[in-house]
């Protein structure tokens, strides 16, 4: 694979910091060439981000770049080459790290040849309605559940969420059905409690730009969903990423659902290269929301297809009981008995993309 970092960036988008070096070690190199590098990286006063790989070792540098640049590290025992990364992001690019990530989620793996499908209701309204939902997507092959107790609406007027009491319920649905759960958080002060039941944190579209919460979710260790910003290019939601990243927790998954465009048929415009792109770009796993960015239950299929063929590692819907009732969301939700259909669907397709689902 080509690297995307060999096209350079023209010099007005480039910033100070913005540049750093990534230092490829051989597959022969031994544990001594590895801390050499780094040794002489913290001798000039650099940062030395490790990621051992399965094949080799990659070694970010991050400092002053005048300074990182000036020794010839590709004479340096066991590296093979030293690239310097024009990317604002870079843990999260292919350069640092050329194999997939693939994240836990309470036990299920998310990235690579692993696909998974995540449903559940929009939120918890209540025990009969999540648990008729987990039951059901549980049985038709779901892997994690979805399921919000806290709601940022479009009107400060709508239904807010069940707060404790609806991540109480998620981690009872756990239990009984087997499933661990996704959950968003909205404000950085509630993270360390959405930590507490959540297996994966979401972060929603309005928030991905939120960067003190991104942070704030960088230094805990719970995976984190990252969903990309609903005007935000690639490049920015990969930045996003990056603030998690950089903080210590690389267990970071991303989350397409749909950008605002012209067209006003659908709630969003879902972005069909996304996947490809951020692939192309990270290795971390990236999957699609087919209910966000349609936003009628009539799209939620066509869309879940195109997900899986797509190149993403996996998708999340909207499912309800009874859709008519739903408190949030209820035109894009699904109702069990469809999505048990549309795995069927699913199971064929990843068969013919070769992921294990
Ligand atoms: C959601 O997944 O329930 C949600 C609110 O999504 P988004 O932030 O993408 O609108
Ligand atoms: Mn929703």
């Amino acid at each position: 694979m080509t690297t995307p970092t060999e096209v350079p960036l023209p010099p007005s988008q480039r910033a100070r910091g913005d540049e750093s070096l990534i230092i490829v070690m051989r597959q022969t190199a031994t544990d001594a060439d590895v801390q050499h590098v780094i040794d002489r990286l913290e001798d000039i006063g650099a940062e030395a981000h490790v990621s051992r790989g399965k094949h080799r070792t990659v070694i970010g540098a991050v400092g002053d770049r005048e300074i990182i640049q000036q020794l010839p590290w590709e004479a340096f025992p066991g590296v093979e080459r030293a690239v310097p990364v024009l990317k604002p992001f870079k843990f999260v690019s292919r350069d640092f790290q050329e194999h997939d990530s693939v994240v836990d989620v309470g036990g299920v793996p998310v990235g690579g040849t692993h696909f998974v499908a995540i449903a559940g209701p929009c939120a918890v309204e209540s025990r009969e309605q999540l648990f008729a939902s987990a039951e059901a997507v549980a049985k038709a092959g779901a892997r994690i559940l979805r399921g919000d107790a806290f709601k940022p609406r479009t009107s400060p007027y709508s239904f807010q969420g069940l707060r404790e009491k609806g991540l109480e319920l998620l981690a009872e649905a756990r239990e009984e059905f087997g499933l661990p759960f996704v959950a968003e958080v909205v404000d950085p002060r509630d993270v360390e409690l959405v930590a507490e039941y959540a297996d994966l944190i979401r972060v929603g579209t309005r928030n991905m730009a939120n960067f003190t919460l991104l942070s704030e979710l960088g230094r805990q260790h719970k995976p984190v969903l990252l969903k990309r910003g609903f005007t935000a290019t690639v490049e920015e939601w990969l930045n996003a990423a990056e603030y998690i990243y950089k903080e210590g927790n690389h267990n970071v998954i991303l989350c397409e659902r749909g950008i605002r465009t012209f067209e006003t048929a659908t709630r969003n415009t879902l972005d069909i290269s996304a996947a490809a792109v951020v692939r192309r770009l990270s290795h971390l796993p990236v999957i699609v929301d087919p209910s966000h960015s349609g936003g009628h239950r009539y799209l939620v299929a066509p869309l879940t297809r195109v997900a899986v063929v797509s190149g993403a590692n996996g998708f999340m819907v909207d499912v309800h009981p009874a859709p008519e009732t739903a408190l949030v969301d209820g035109a894009q939700a699904i109702l069990p008995t469809e999505f048990a259909e549309l795995m069927v669907e699913v199971r064929a397709l990843a068969g013919v993309m070769g992921l294990e689902l």
